[in-house]
């Protein structure tokens, strides 16, 4: 049987730098073994997914230079690809798992599973469902369910004390009564839980390697069950270790930039990036530290794969850049900075906001470099402009965080319009006024007190500059004595 793989994201933010590591790696098993890699999207949380998440998934994976065989956007033979699109393959199959007895129905109301969590909470025992519904006669369960009350379907977890799953690099794991509780499959509005549309498609996609995140693991007993009650054979499992901060916490945003978007947009070349992500998890047979895609392929092995913590260092990144970098002649390099920064396609979107400010060819390098640095410093003055009248600096620093996590963060769709909206929508929070709002954030994505107009040249900046721009504000005003 021929190999297949799959990344599944789960469209609800930034493309994000781990979902390139994870595809990496499927990428380089299935193109080793001569396989299938399928791109998957994992949209049943309609609340947090994003159609301009998925775009951008699919952008900085092609960016990377990882191509998927299978996929929304490339159709195949077990589509459709888009979780949402699948709902009723998901309602069929809880069914199947209702008649074969792998799930029951569950009437438990919203009010008493709160009680039993305060309950358990309160005698410190472990969470999870006490398995009531279990024990409903099944004539009942149907009478209730025709009657139309709300319910849900849960997976029936063996009773046993413990279960044994396998993981192709950890081996035999063991996991406990706790770990095992009577998971929801299917949510009171009829849609799946992750882990029924996670496990019912790679069955169905024919997936034979699932290798994803080990943050997954906890997750193992539950889908080795669903696959042993529908019948189904069972892929071979295989967490990757997770990336880690410096300090070895799991990977987030506070402390290294974890979106795609920044890297591509700072300039990190995508063979640099892919070559680091590879030492993620993984060493050379020769213990090589730089190596190309291809030679990665064709040397790989799942068993290779190391666990230990690897650690998502920026700096390292940057300096394997750098020697990259250097491996340039002068005409590939500007042929890099002309699919980038100075594309046409970026510097179009530029000269209309700068045209009206200069009165020669040279002073656009004076008025516009902030269009093309990475970060931007700020004097005194501009640092005064960042905290509105009558603040403090600390009172302006934590405000801005909440810019910069509460609002900006979460905005997808980057443009003019929606960039005003979430302005506004936080000068309301924080009592900051329309126009000190406007000013800090003019001051902090540019370092200048005058620009173009602000929206527009916050939109053509994007997202992740200004980010990463705000956040050197922030740091800067925490840094920043108290005014006498
Ligand atoms: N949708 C999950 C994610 O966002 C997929 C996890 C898995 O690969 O099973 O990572």
């Amino acid at each position: 049987m021929s190999v297949r793989t799959r990344i599944a994201p789960s469209p609800t933010g930034d493309p994000h730098v781990g979902t390139a590591y994870v595809a990496l790696f499927n990428y380089a098993w299935a193109r080793r073994s001569g396989g299938q890699f399928i791109l998957r999207i994992e949209d049943t949380d309609r609340q947090r997914s994003h159609p301009a998440s998925e775009r951008m998934i699919f952008d900085s994976l092609r960016w990377l230079g990882l191509s998927w065989d299978e996929g929304p956007d490339v159709g195949g033979p077990h589509g459709p690809y888009r979780q949402s699109e699948r709902t009723e393959i998901y309602r069929e199959r809880a069914e199947e798992l209702l008649r074969r007895g792998g799930a029951y129905l569950c009437f438990c109301t919203p009010e008493r599973l709160d009680a039993l969590r305060a309950e358990q909470r309160e005698k410190k025992l472990a969470s999870g469902y006490d398995g009531l519904c279990r024990s409903l006669p099944a004539e009942e369960a149907h009478r209730r369910r025709a009657a139309g009350e709300p319910h849900v379907v849960r997976l029936a977890m063996p009773d046993d004390d413990a279960m044994v799953v396998r993981d192709a690099l950890r081996g035999d794991i063991r996991f406990e009564r706790p770990q095992m509780d009577d998971q929801v499959l299917l949510k009171s509005d009829g849609y799946p839980t992750y882990h029924l549309a996670n496990v019912v498609d790679d069955h169905l996609m024919r997936i034979t390697h699932v290798i994803r995140a080990e943050e997954w693991l906890s997750s193992l007993p539950k889908h080795v069950q669903l696959y042993r009650s529908f019948g189904w054979e069972m892929p071979v499992f295989c967490h990757l270790p997770l990336l880690r901060n410096a300090d070895r916490s799991k990977i987030s945003k506070r402390r290294n930039p974890v979106s795609l978007n920044h890297y591509r947009r700072a300039g990190y070349l995508p063979e640099a990036l892919l070559n680091y992500l590879a030492l993620m998890g993984w060493g050379m047979p020769d213990g090589r530290e730089e190596f190309t895609l291809d030679e990665f392929v064709a040397s790989f092995t799942l068993e290779r794969i190391s666990l230990g913590g690897p650690v998502f260092d920026q700096e390292k990144l940057t300096w394997l850049n750098g020697k990259y970098m250097r491996r340039l002649t002068p005409a590939e390099l500007l042929a890099r900075l002309q699919g980038h920064l100075l594309s046409d396609e970026y510097m179009l979107r530029v000269l209309p906001l700068v045209q009206d400010r200069i009165d020669t060819l040279e002073g656009f390098f004076d008025y516009a470099h902030f269009f093309f640095a990475g970060e931007v410093g700020y004097d005194d003055e501009a640092l005064k402009e960042l905290i509105p009248r009558n603040r403090t600096a600390a009172d302006a620093a934590k405000a801005l965080q909440v810019l910069l996590e509460g609002h900006v963060d979460p905005l997808l769709d980057w443009e003019a319009a929606s960039i005003e909206a979430a302005l506004r929508a936080f000068a309301d929070a924080a009592g900051w006024s329309a126009k000190e709002t406007f000013m800090a954030v003019r001051v902090a994505a540019t370092g200048r007190v005058a620009t173009p107009p602000l929206f527009e040249t916050l939109a053509v900046l994007g997202k992740e500059v200004v980010r990463r721009r705000l956040r050197r504000a922030i740091e800067q005003l925490r840094a920043a004595r108290p005014a006498a």
